[in-house]
């Protein structure tokens, strides 16, 4: 590296304008940490240690653009690369004191991919780069140690082999092992220098018969062949299942970095390890990893060896370790974060080779941003933007109820134990490979068994409930992958023998178990029992609704309270939730909900009592039985709109007239008609005739909604008696009440007109008789797209709109809710739709809609409330969108509140940096 290029800014060196490789060593980089668009998370890590002066080889980053420019260009390259590959790669040279193929000091490089989201182990990797014959001698003399030398050799063989020229490495591995067997030697390290150069030879053969061609001597040839590996390795299959789970666009593309090696496996002076600044898996404030002594990098994270804790290393390696402990926490107060790191120790002289922001369970994510503020590093703001929204449900999920676990560890039923690296309870049956796990977990809960994880096994991780291994550390693929996904785990169980043949799961002095067979896991305290084992509230429901425990005995509890009361003073959009009961008010009360956004009354409906007056009043003759079967639920649901009003005093209640699908309530088979027919009195053929007659072929569009209540107004009459004079009945009480009754399925003004003046009318009547004065609103939904047009007919009626999403997203693309799922898990795979539109809003289609509607709504109501009631209420990417489409607030399922909480303070700092 000449100076004159460290000291070079990052500025393009092409005349289009594109720089496509960085460098960075010797103190200095042309990259920093905000560039992880361009030179990927660990580019941008690598340079930014540089230039804050911790030790790493020195090396350079070919940009994202490349992998771009890559897949536009039929897999060629860019014209400058090679000489922009060759100008780094002698600079290189340069600063370490060796070239790159010399025979005497041979340099050698790593070369890794590196996206801007982190993707563990999905794609390709290479070490050792730059030994062929000639070199692997100048290594063993410039090292002084030829089985280094050779054992080197024979590791990238087999990595190069595998990654580059796509030969089995069952090939190879099976010559290892039958080399150990013969020279009978326990571990690798035990090989003797002279075995080794038998298996380098027998490598070489291996290659020359599978290709056809001699193992490549030439390191240009090597280098370039594993940079265009790691670009190709973008599209994997694992790599494009991760991204899908992750939802990482396909185009942001992957970096690649050649960096100069460092050996972790020259002796016993020597390590590689990876470590956490704090614990991923609770956030506990501890340095937190692993290494093994006198191994490669990839030895730890694919957990082949079970690795030894760190704190060993400060017994063997006192120096190194104490170097350690000063790097990693200059890297977390650098970053202001916790930081998950790669090392090597060579000669017992420290090097990083990565940090990133660890990866961390909801646990752990919410207690290091509590620690973090109370420490002084990170302010409320910053707190609530670390703490990815959908990760605070892993706090809500249940854990083993104490007395079941501690009868099946008194009884016996402990098979073993090994580390907890994802917390919460799991059990479900065992399924030995992830295309098991992946069929099985259509009919129940899995747990997915394995020796190890791989990254193939990503999607069998997906579909399973918990994740056990036998084998591998707390920083294994499997451990890192759970902990992402927020799956309880445990690995490294190395009492527990599976054994793939058999399909068996076998502990000493226990049957073994099979697949299918029930076995439960403690991904928080790393117990695995045979069986199922009831499970328990998760200690914030526990305080907050059960008042089972105390908030002083719950840190979990005091961290998701103080991080959501910060979400709070943050946010401006309002979160309801969408709750038909007292219980689901209270509930959404206790998690932070301020009102109801939907009540869906046909809920209250289907109660074993209610739903046979429901059938008459849907069935009968004539109006006057209609008007009989009325009079009799009216006492049901105005003390059901009672409770929720006393559950949620001060707070708004917003009430959706019936909006049923008519078949749901109709009796289908031919025992439940002949059941109501004795109830009703009715002859049975009569009655199937009736039931007939009301058959729909398409009732999501049928006779639902306020077309119901056009046709049969006695029906929503009866629910406005019931909503107003429960709202009498309690404002009397001293409650203050807030009914705000929303009418479905509105298309035409007309609809509209009619069905509110009605409202308005009964309303007004009930308070009259009952000399009551309750301010309400009435408002509509907007749910067919039609209504979004008109918007600005229909706000001067309605007081208030409430999106339906769930109808809206079904009507504008014409997917029916109840089949879709036939097709769109293929619309998904094929990238003809980004997500599941029922899932996340459709912000280009749909979510024009939701725009629309809004603007002509306010357009002539300005002072027009308006919500979302559909599922999207509790997703956070829609959240952010509906809170840039200036929406008041999101209703959403109980459970969802905090999320909504939450991303709801998310969406608001990142709309006040839009704005500036
Ligand atoms: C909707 O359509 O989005 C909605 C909330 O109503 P439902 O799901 O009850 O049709
Ligand atoms: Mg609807």
């Amino acid at each position: 590296m000449t100076t004159t290029e460290q000291q070079t800014p990052a500025t393009p060196s092409h005349a289009d304008g594109e720089k496509y490789v960085y460098y960075f060593g010797d103190g200095h980089a042309e990259g920093n940490a905000k560039m992880k668009n361009v030179l990927g998370g660990k580019g941008a890590g690598l340079a930014e240690m540089t230039n804050i002066g911790v030790p790493v080889p020195p090396g350079f980053t070919i940009s994202t653009a490349v992998c771009t420019y890559f897949y536009a260009h039929d897999k060629t390259y860019p014209a400058e690369l090679q000489s922009e590959v060759a100008k780094n790669l002698a600079s290189v040279e340069e600063s370490v004191g060796r070239k790159f193929g010399d025979r005497a000091k041979p340099l050698l490089v790593s070369v890794r991919s590196g996206a801007r989201a982190s993707m563990p182990g999905m794609m390709d990797t290479i070490l050792n780069l730059g030994l062929n014959d000639e070199t692997t001698q100048g290594l063993a003399q410039s090292s002084g140690d030829e089985r280094f030398a050779l054992d080197s050799y024979r590791r990238f063989i087999q990595m190069y082999s595998g990654v580059v020229l796509e030969i089995d490495r069952e090939h190879f591995e099976h010559e290892l092992f039958a080399l150990r067997d013969r020279v009978g030697a326990q571990t690798d390290a035990a090989i003797p220098a002279e075995s080794l150069r038998e298996l380098v030879a027998t490598y070489k053969k291996i290659v020359r018969e599978k290709l056809g061609s001699e193992f490549p001597q030439d390191v240009n040839d090597q280098l370039w062949g594993a940079i265009g590996a790691v670009f190709n390795s973008w599209n994997n299959q694992r790599a494009i299942t991760y991204r899908k789970l992750n939802n990482i666009p396909d185009d942001w593309g992957t970096a690649v970095n050649v960096q100069s090696m460092v050996f972790g496996n020259m002796g016993d002076d020597c390590a590689t390890g990876v470590a956490f600044t704090r614990n991923p898996s609770t956030g506990e404030r501890k340095f937190f990893g692993e290494f093994l002594p006198n191994a490669q990098g990839e030895d730890v994270v694919a957990g082949i060896r079970t690795p030894m804790p760190i704190s060993e290393l400060e017994k063997t390696m006192p120096a190194a370790y104490a170097a350690l402990v000063d790097v990693y926490k200059k890297l977390e107060a650098h970053y202001r974060d916790m930081q998950d790191i790669e090392f090597t120790i060579q000669s017992s002289k420290l090097y990083l080779l990565q940090t990133r922001t660890g990866k961390r369970t909801g646990f752990a994510a919410v207690k290091i941003a509590c620690d973090m503020v109370d420490e002084g590093l990170i302010t409320h703001r910053e707190a609530v933007e670390r703490v990815e929204a959908g990760q605070i449900t892993q706090l809500l999920a249940p854990v083993f109820d104490a007395q079941e676990k501690s009868k099946a560890l008194q009884g016996g039923r402990v098979l073993g134990r090994g580390l907890p690296a994802g917390p919460g309870a799991a059990t479900g049956m065992i399924a030995f490979n992830a295309e098991n796990a992946v069929r099985m977990a259509k009919d129940g809960p899995v747990i997915l068994v394995r020796i190890e994880t791989s990254p193939e096994d990503i999607a069998g991780m997906h579909s399973a409930a918990g994740i056990l291994t036998t084998r591998g550390g707390l920083t294994s693929h499997a451990a890192v992958v759970a902990r992402g996904m927020g799956r309880p785990c445990v690995v490294g169980a190395g009492s527990l023998r599976v054994d793939y043949g058999k399909g068996e799961l076998r502990s000493e002095g226990h049957e073994p178990l099979e697949e299918g067979d029930w076995l439960s896991i403690d991904g928080s305290t790393g117990e695995v029992m045979g069986g199922k084992l009831a499970t328990r509230e998760s200690e914030v429901v526990q305080v907050l609704l059960e008042g089972t425990m105390k908030a002083e005995d719950s840190e979990v509890f005091r961290n998701f309270d103080r991080l959501l009361k910060w979400a709070d003073e943050i946010r401006t959009l309002g979160i309801r939730t969408n709750g038909d009961t007292p219980n689901d008010a209270r509930v959404a009360r206790l998690f932070g909900a301020h009102g109801i956004g939907l009540c869906r009354t046909e809920h209250m409906f289907f109660a074993e009592e209610r739903i046979l007056k429901v059938r008459e009043m849907i069935l009968a003759r004539n109006e006057a039985g209609r008007r009989k079967a009325l009079d009799e639920l009216l006492p049901f649901q105005q003390s059901d709109f009672e409770g929720i009003f006393r559950e949620l005093a001060g707070m708004p209640v917003t009430i959706r007239l019936l909006d049923p699908p008519l078949h749901e309530f109709l009796p289908h088979t031919e025992a439940q008609i002949s059941t109501v027919a004795r109830d009703m009195n009715w002859g049975f053929v009569e009655l199937r005739q009736k039931v007939n007659q009301l058959h729909e072929t398409n009732p999501m569009l049928g006779h639902r909604g306020c077309r119901l209540g056009i046709t049969y107004p006695e029906i929503y009459e009866m629910q406005v008696r019931a909503i107003f004079q429960a709202a009498c009945v309690v404002r009397n009480e001293g409650v203050d009440v807030h009914p705000e009754v929303m009418i479905p399925l509105v298309g035409t003004t007309k609809e509209l007109q009619i069905t509110a003046d009605m409202v308005r009318r009964v309303a007004g009547d009930v308070l009259k008789e009952r000399r009551v004065k309750i301010d309400y609103l009435v408002g509509t939904m907007i749910e067919i797209p039609r209504a979004a047009l008109i918007a600005d007919k229909l706000g001067d009626i309605a007081q208030f709109f409430s999106f339906g999403t769930n109808d809206l997203t079904q009507m504008t693309f014409g997917y029916s809710r109840d089949d879709a799922g036939t097709f769109l898990p293929d619309y998904v795979n094929l990238k003809i739709l980004g997500r599941d539109p029922f899932e996340s809003i459709d912000q280009e289609g749909v979510g024009q809609l939701v725009r629309i509607g809004t603007e002509r709504g306010r357009s002539v109501n300005a002072n027009l409330k308006v919500g979302v009631c559909g599922e999207h209420g509790g997703d956070p990417d829609s959240i952010r969108f509906f809170r840039s489409c200036g929406l008041n607030y999101v209703s959403c399922s109980p459970y969802r509140v905090p999320v909504a909480r939450l991303a709801a303070a998310q969406a608001e700092l990142e709309q006040k940096a839009y704005e500036g």
